[in-house]
């Protein structure tokens, strides 16, 4: 695991001008939902945590090695690939209420952070005010298929509300997990949004909590700073930083990773997929991204391209050209 799971800012674009296609990510769920047989989706829900360790220095551990018994325990489960997704609603729930809609339709498995309270980041970071904004999130979509297949989790960003004291940060975490626990009997997980750095630069993935509190309250960290182990991972933050290859972001790079028995960890903020083209992105010019929207979106154009879709909604070319060599035990782009 690498810092880069670690990054996790926040497009400043509208719901509908993503930095990618939208067609690229439905296309990506559509080969996940025909490859169900060899690509296993899992929760947080379904680690195998210990149930009395909430000890950051063994939980981890301890769960990559039950989890890894587990594998051992049948040849059949060493056969898949194991994919645990993630979905950081952050400041745009109408991007991620689209998109579970589109995931429960096909059956996909996901882990879903919210926040309890949604503040400005604009404000905040121009003139350092919490302001409250509305936070539409679904959740009616969520409480129906939550917990499978829907984890909803807890977005931390109580370090920012609580301008950085962290006696106050704590208090509203402890709030937030209560509040939301109404709503989500369920919630058991806790994820820090990468919000606006304070003094010291210090960020909600400071919070200072440790095995007493998450004991206490019954959740567990699992992600930004602390996680469990998975054997490669794939994020979308910083997506517009210019701070990481083009590659990094590409969905195929990352598949082309995966092998059987493996776990392997996909981080995706919905709201940086969309169906106007963002202007400035720095991979504008690339011949990857040009390509990548030239054949999604001068397709969809297409009077075949459009028959195709009213078939089968729409369809990514790039994930008709993955396929799945058994005794490989890979998947090959063709
Ligand atoms: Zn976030």
């Amino acid at each position: 695991m690498a810092a880069l799971s670690e990054l996790d800012t926040e497009a400043a674009s509208p719901p509908d001008v993503g930095y990618m296609p939208v067609a690229y990510l439905n296309g990506f769920l559509q080969f996940l939902h025909r490859h169900r047989d060899v690509v296993e989706l899992l929760t947080y829900e379904r680690f195998h945590w210990a149930s009395d360790d909430y000890d950051p220095a063994t939980m981890y551990k301890a769960e990559h090695a039950a989890w890894r018994a587990w594998l051992a325990g049948a040849p059949e489960r060493q056969r898949k690939i194991y994919l645990n997704l993630q979905l950081d609603v952050d400041g745009y729930p109408e991007c991620t209420n689209r998109l579970l809609e589109r995931m429960r339709a096909l059956g996909i498995r996901c882990n879903v952070m919210i926040f309890n309270k949604h503040v400005s980041r604009r404000l905040l970071s121009s003139t350092n005010e919490i302001v409250p904004e509305e936070y539409p999130i679904d959740y009616a979509l969520l409480q129906q298929n939550s917990p499978d297949p829907f984890v909803v989790g807890y977005h931390t960003n109580a370090v920012e509300r609580g301008r950085y004291e962290m006696p106050r940060a704590l208090e509203l975490f402890e709030e937030d997990v209560v509040e939301l626990r109404q709503s989500f009997p369920h919630l058991r997980f806790f994820s820090p949004h990468g919000g606006v750095p304070g003094p010291d630069r210090l960020n909600n993935n400071g919070i200072d909590i440790g095995e007493e509190l998450q004991r206490r309250l019954n959740v567990r960290w699992v992600h930004n700073r602390r996680y469990p182990a998975h054997a490669a991972n794939y994020t979308d933050g910083a997506i517009n930083s210019g701070r990481r290859p083009q590659e990094d972001y590409q969905f195929e790079t990352f598949v082309r990773k995966w092998r059987p028995g493996r776990r392997y960890q996909m981080l995706i903020h919905p709201h940086h997929y969309g169906d106007a083209r963002r202007p400035g992105s720095v991979f504008s010019g690339s011949p990857w991204y040009e390509n990548l929207w030239r054949t999604l979106i001068e397709g969809k154009r297409s009077v075949a391209q459009r028959a195709r879709q009213r078939l089968s909604g729409v369809e990514c070319p790039v994930w008709g050209r993955f396929v799945y060599v058994r005794p490989m035990g890979r998947f090959l782009w063709i």
